[in-house]
């Protein structure tokens, strides 16, 4: 199986019930992933269902003794922690909503410090805020707990924080860093795509939610897919193996740098333009901020820019963050 050197962590969003955790770990047993399964689940509504607490604790420990599966949990305070790894669980995990509040993170980072059981790794999510500075002092919190630290890029509204993620691998380059396309689309036809762009992007592995029956999940069941589907897309999913680059590629990274040069030059040129502007506003009293004539050039840009194949967003994105500076420059 080409998927051999990656971490693959499967199973439903919710224990559900005794069976249904042990149908779905046998159900991926082949694809020997970490066997994971909510019991506390930090719902939106307190009208949804919230997991079975530590009773589905048991559930998951009969996994692990008759499957010989590792198996993962979420935990959000110091008493999951605590019933978690007695109970035998491998692997912790915080989420998403958790991962947004550094005393939370702290005080779970101090009760493993202490704890006599030490789990084999604990994953956490990316925070629901796009705060990648949070997130690396989540890890960092997690570290200095003398913990196996492994990183989750969930995405944020449903949808990747790719920059976010880029960034904190690029920040911390040995960081392990696993893909939740699940949670990240939060759509059970987009999971086949994500997989194999996590692949593409050379993530370390996928935390990917999958149930028996999706449409009865008791949580999540938009995006879950079955244990047959997971298997599909694993043994299709195409790997690239980082190598040396070769000449070709060399070459083309020159013509990047190049063409960077001349962008960045274009750049500087035009914020000396826009500080002899600035001047000449102070000069006749003119508003900086002139509307009219933002709304005129960001227009013209995206009709010319949609002609060459560029994006509405990356167009928008770069004039806004282009505009802004130019206005800071002239206050
Ligand atoms: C989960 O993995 O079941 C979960 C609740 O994830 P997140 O924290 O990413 O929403
Ligand atoms: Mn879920």
């Amino acid at each position: 199986m080409p998927y051999d050197s990656k971490i693959l962590v499967a199973g439903p969003c919710s224990a559900e019930n005794e069976k249904q955790v042990f149908e779905s770990a046998q159900a991926l047993a082949s694809l020997h992933p970490i066997f994971r399964a909510g019991v506390w689940k930090p719902r939106t509504s307190p009208l949804s269902f919230q997991g079975a607490g530590k009773e589905a604790l048991v559930w998951l420990k009969r996994v692990k003794q008759e499957l010989h599966m590792d198996i993962a949990t979420e935990v959000a305070t110091a008493e999951h922690i605590h019933l978690a790894l007695e109970a035998g669980v491998d692997y912790l995990w915080i989420g998403a909503r958790t991962a947004a509040n550094p005393i939370q993170v702290q005080e779970l980072a101090d009760t493993l410090r202490h704890s006599a059981i030490v789990p084999k790794g604990v994953f956490i999510k990316n925070p629901v805020n796009e705060d990648v500075g949070l997130w690396q002092g989540d890890i960092e919190r997690l570290q200095q707990a003398g913990m196996h630290v492994m990183a989750i890029h969930r995405g944020c509204n449903h949808r990747p924080c790719w920059a976010m993620s880029f960034e904190l691998r690029r920040r911390m380059p040995q960081l392990v860093m696993l893909l939740d396309p699940s949670h990240m689309s939060g759509d059970a036809s987009m999971v086949p795509t994500l997989c194999q762009q996590a692949m593409d992007l050379n993530y370390d592995g996928l935390m990917v939610e999958s149930h028996l029956h999706p449409s009865d999940a008791l949580s999540d069941a938009h995006q879950q897919i079955t244990p047959a589907q997971l298997a599909d897309i694993i043994t299709h999913l195409e790997m690239r193996h980082p190598s040396t680059p070769d000449t070709e590629l060399l070459a083309l990274r020159q013509q990047i740098d190049e063409t960077d040069d001349e962008l960045w030059q274009l750049i500087a040129h035009r914020m000396t333009i826009s500080k002899a502007i600035g001047q000449y506003k102070k000069e006749h009293q003119l508003p900086i901020l002139q509307t009219d004539r933002y709304d005129a050039i960001l227009r013209k840009r995206i009709d010319w820019a949609q002609s060459k194949g560029l994006s509405e967003e990356l167009v928008r994105a770069v004039f806004e963050i282009i505009h802004k500076e130019s206005v800071e420059a002239q206050l």
